[in-house]
């Protein structure tokens, strides 16, 4: 065979092998993706990719602090999965779970052939657990929603329920329960933390210099003390004022689950961090979501700062009365005339 038609011969190979070797990478590439959307599919993710539109990954977000719209409404903390899929995961995703096809495309393609081995690469790593970080829209039912709710229910029913409660290890220091206060038709809830030192004396909270405070903070909001109602988070004191413990607050939170649901209110106002993080189930600083309405469970929530730290800070007020001012046009108030 003369050398041109022998080098012809060679290139028609050449291309073909490398057909073949396309249409293997391919093939490998195509069951990488379906395995790895059966074990998405085996931990429970499925619904993320079939219902959330857009999908949203904050992947750097593990160590910068999130901004305030990152803050999860109660409504749609859910828990996330990676997203890394090439733009055959809905044909792929189909044949896996017919009819369940992502409502929307899950990234784009790679478009070289480095992207491509990149995206092999990260077929072969399976799934790392969701980021706390990593906050989607979700459709289902948050853990708030899931509490049940008890039919026929009532202040004096919670009340009753609770009875001389030691369900936690809160009951070794208190004098009294403090239940919550108020007007059982309220428009509006106050929530703080727990019980200090005068109001565990009085079985009242917000009774102690905060709660001077918190009185003319809604006198100046136009209403009266007995207009809004005022709870917390645990019934019972904090020895030393402490903050209340994880498990304390899951064990006391029901109550005032029930409170929330008995008493309907249109707003929540969250009193500092503690009872602003445990509604919101949230780490992020106050100072992050402060001032920012949440929808929570048929309320609106927003969080402020908490009258004890204004008496540390009292710059802080104005902040808290810009607040108290988005209260008071949900609502309808009109401030009070001096
Ligand atoms: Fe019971 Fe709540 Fe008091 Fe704990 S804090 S003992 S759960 S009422």
């Amino acid at each position: 065979m003369d050398p041109a038609k022998r080098a012809s011969v060679g290139a028609r190979s050449d291309v073909r092998e490398d057909a073949r070797r396309d249409a293997s990478s391919d093939s490998q590439l195509e069951d990488q993706v379906k395995d790895w959307l059966r074990y998405g599919e085996d931990l429970g993710l499925g619904p993320y990719y079939r219902d959330r539109a857009p999908l949203q990954v904050i992947a750097e977000a593990t160590t910068a602090p999130l901004e305030p719209r990152d803050v999860a409404t109660p409504s749609n903390i859910s828990a996330a999965a990676p997203v890394a899929a090439s733009a055959t995961a809905p044909a792929v995703m189909a044949a896996v779970a017919p009819g369940r096809a992502p409502a929307a495309p899950i990234n784009v393609a790679p478009s070289s052939a480095s992207q491509k081995a990149a995206t092999m690469a990260a077929m072969k790593t399976p799934p790392v657990a969701p980021s706390s970080t990593i906050l989607p829209a979700a459709a289902a039912p948050s853990l708030f929603e899931a509490i049940d709710r008890v039919a026929g229910d009532s202040l004096p029913r919670i009340r009753e329920d609770i009875g001389d409660c030691t369900r936690c290890k809160l009951h070794k220091g208190r004098t009294n329960i403090v239940f919550g206060v108020g007007n059982p038709k309220a428009e509006l809830v106050f929530v703080g933390e727990g019980p200090g030192h005068d109001e565990d004396l009085k079985g009242e909270p917000f009774v102690g210099r905060a709660g001077k405070l918190l009185t003319q903070m809604i006198e100046a909001m136009g209403l009266r003390r007995e207009d809004v109602y005022i709870a917390n988070v645990v019934k019972c004191r904090p020895p030393e004022n402490r903050l209340p413990e994880k498990d304390e607050i899951s064990t006391c939170l029901p109550f005032l689950m029930r409170q929330l649901d008995v008493i309907k209110p249109k707003v929540i106002c969250c009193l500092g961090s503690c009872s602003s993080q445990t509604l919101l189930q949230t780490t992020q600083g106050i100072s992050k979501f402060r001032g920012e309405w949440f929808d929570f469970r048929g309320a609106k929530l927003i969080a402020t700062y908490h009258p004890a730290y204004l008496l540390r800070n009292p710059p802080a007020k104005s902040e808290v009365w810009k607040d108290l001012q988005k209260v008071m046009a949900v609502l309808g108030l009109q401030p009070k005339k001096r």
